[in-house]
């Protein structure tokens, strides 16, 4: 068996040889300014235009529709503040879930202190976003609904078609976080009504550093960035034309086995479920067991912290990450924990295991024997 076992797919891909090398000659031969009108620029914009159709393709999107953006903090950054800036005459109200990345929370956040107002939708112990409850939220001077597709910790996923629906007929904004989705779980921005969507490629095995946000046509945002008219003026500066090839080479190859990869890690997902709970006392997990990315198995263990547990699996070859965070000499739950109502005890154990396209069942039940042998030498220690 290969070690490590990479067992942290939600924080980031690695990076697929065919995207490599999809890249490389744009770094080396077809280095052109993508903006520029001799052949080597033209070769750079040729590589941009095919990947701008398949990430667009991959969504059911038209090209025009997305601008590529420096990854999923950008994108979640440009889609708020570019809605409620370009459309303060509307009104200042937005509604969000307090389970979104802080890429969704923070931006809101200052905001919120700059004249706009903030609400959150509640979720369920779940994480997840009842379309009822939602409706009760909106109001007349409501201008956007963020709501992430998939969480990046607990891995619920939210009923993003009825409330893309709920939102078009009261007249609002909808911006979903993909970051966790796109290229794993099908997306149709149509079907789904999403005026804005937020993706980045190091999640779906394409390089760090570059993503895209679709913006439906028609839709008024202001520029990301200014000083340059680059992508139809919405966001100025150079391309970066390697990533962007990479970007589009990674959605190519993971939306053709995306169907394949979901039955096949939804299987081996269970199998860990099943074998820590079989060998494990103590085990609860969290999210939704049924709406839940196929990859991800988030878990509170009794008795024991998520840190020192994740540098026992690291002696034995294992990456994985922890739900809580010590900071000043306690643990800390993160908001997510927070807001599905776990308390601080129950929070201190978690664990988020997320399974890749490289995993395999030996590496599972080398996982399972691994946790095991940890927590009970953690639990050893705190009896003793
Ligand atoms: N949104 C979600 C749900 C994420 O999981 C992440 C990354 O972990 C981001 C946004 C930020 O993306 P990036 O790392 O590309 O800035």
């Amino acid at each position: 068996m290969k070690l490590p076992i990479y067992l942290d797919n939600a924080a980031t891909t690695p990076v697929l040889p065919e995207v490599v090398e999809a890249m490389l000659p744009y770094f080396t031969e077809l280095y052109g300014n993508s903006a520029t009108l001799y052949s080597v620029g033209v070769a750079a914009r040729d590589g941009v235009d095919t990947a701008r159709e398949t990430v667009a393709e991959t969504m059911n999107a038209t090209p025009d529709e997305i601008v590529f953006t420096s990854g999923g903090t950008e994108s979640d950054n440009a889609a708020i503040w570019g809605i409620m800036q370009a459309n303060k005459h509307r009104g200042r109200h937005m509604l969000t879930t307090p389970v979104e990345h802080h890429a969704v929370l923070e931006p809101m956040e200052t905001l919120a202190e700059n004249g706009f107002e903030m609400n959150f939708i509640p979720v369920d112990s779940e994480g997840r976003v009842d379309p009822d409850e939602l409706a009760k939220c909106i109001r007349p001077d409501t201008v956007l609904v963020s709501v992430m597709h998939a969480n990046n910790e607990i891995g619920t996923i939210n009923p993003i078609a009825a409330i893309g629906a709920l939102c078009r007929e009261r007249g609002v904004y909808f911006h979903t976080d993909a970051v966790q989705t796109f290229g794993k779980v099908p997306i149709d921005v149509r079907a789904m009504k999403i005026d804005l969507l937020s993706l980045s490629a190091h999640k779906l095995h394409g390089p760090k550093g570059i993503g895209a946000l679709f913006v439906r046509r028609g839709i008024p945002v202001i520029r990301f960035q200014e000083g340059g008219e680059q992508e139809k003026g919405r966001r100025g500066g150079t391309l970066n034309v390697p990533g962007i090839v990479g970007l589009g080479k990674a959605a190519e190859v993971v939306r053709h086995y995306m169907a394949e990869d979901t039955e096949r890690l939804t299987f081996l997902r269970e199998r860990l479920i099943a074998g820590l709970q079989t060998h494990l006392v103590g085990v609860r997990i969290n999210g939704s067991r049924t709406h839940r990315l196929s990859f991800n198995v988030h878990l509170c263990i009794e008795g024991v912290d998520g840190e020192p547990i994740l540098l026992g699996l690291d002696d034995a070859g294992i990456c994985a990450s922890a739900g809580s965070a010590c900071s000043s000499g306690s643990v800390e739950p993160s908001h997510v924990l927070k807001a599905i109502g776990l308390d601080r005890e129950t929070a201190r154990g978690a664990l988020r295991l997320t399974l890749g396209h490289e995993t395999d069942a030996e590496a599972i039940d080398y996982t399972i024997k691994t946790l095991c042998g940890v927590v009970a030498g953690l639990r050893d220690l705190v009896r003793a």
